[in-house]
């Protein structure tokens, strides 16, 4: 059970914690609570240099291990190997914050673009946070976040990710850009389609139209002649009904 002076320290550093959060956090925005905590980072850690200074591997440089042995994601093989490669490229892959990437859009029209993770640099200026995620923008109005399937090769293997690419309305038509040409194309195609087969339709309409005219004028010289003929019979019946007349008129 614990003890009551260990209850009171507890108490305490949470009454501190709360204080501090609400006199320090509260109320920033998340740019304004990204620039605090980098701040306090910078401030408590410091910023370490991605690269040893030691040389004492004449053959090969750093670079060139990291090249070698760097992986965009690690795999628990990669991270149970023990050698100084490993262990180099391990700090280095730990170095990089893995909540936001950057890519590389100048191959953007052949359906290509390459993603990396952001550099310790990056994370604290806000690169890909609050700065398009492009490598070559520096836009900071109106970005939207994307979840992006990345299929890749690494050291002879097929590997996929889902990363997160935050960017702005232009370079997400450069993300899309292949999504939005088949998109515009669906659309071109089917507005033809809507034109052709409107067309058709009025074409159609046009010569039901006449046929009903036709149809219209036949009926109507129908009607004409079927009145005439009615009149005719008239006439005849009332001339035989006047003879008729005359007749007993003159036998009585
Ligand atoms: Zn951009």
């Amino acid at each position: 059970m614990a003890s009551f002076s260990s209850l009171k320290t507890d108490v305490f550093s949470r009454e501190q914690r709360s204080q501090h959060y609400k006199s320090n956090v509260l109320g920033l925005n998340a740019y304004e609570r990204h620039k605090k905590f980098m701040g306090d980072y910078i401030r408590y850690y410091g910023i370490q240099t991605t690269m040893p200074s030691d040389s004492n591997y004449p053959l090969k440089t750093d670079q060139d291990t990291l090249r070698e042995t760097y992986r965009f994601i690690r795999s628990e093989e990669d991270d149970l190997e023990r050698s100084w490669e490993q262990r180099l490229a391990k700090r280095y892959h730990d170095k990089l914050f893995k909540e936001y990437c950057i890519a590389d859009m100048s191959r953007h029209k052949e359906n290509k673009v390459g993603l990396r993770w952001r550099s310790e640099k990056e994370v604290t200026s806000g690169k890909g946070q609050f700065i398009c995620g492009n490598k070559s923008c520096s836009e900071e109005e109106d970005l939207h976040s994307y979840e992006v399937n990345f299929n890749y090769k690494e050291a002879g293997e097929l590997k996929q990710a889902l990363v997160k690419l935050r960017v702005c309305p232009r370079c997400a038509h450069k993300l899309n850009y292949k999504k939005e040409r088949e998109r515009k194309r669906q659309l071109r195609r089917e507005e033809k389609e809507n034109q052709k087969r409107r067309r058709h339709e009025d074409e159609c309409d046009h010569h039901f139209d006449s046929q009903v005219q036709d149809e219209d004028h036949d009926k109507g010289t129908r009607t004409r002649r079927s009145k005439e003929r009615r009149r005719t019979v008239r006439k005849l019946k009332s001339r035989i009904y006047k003879d008729e007349r005359f007749a007993n008129s003159k036998d009585s």
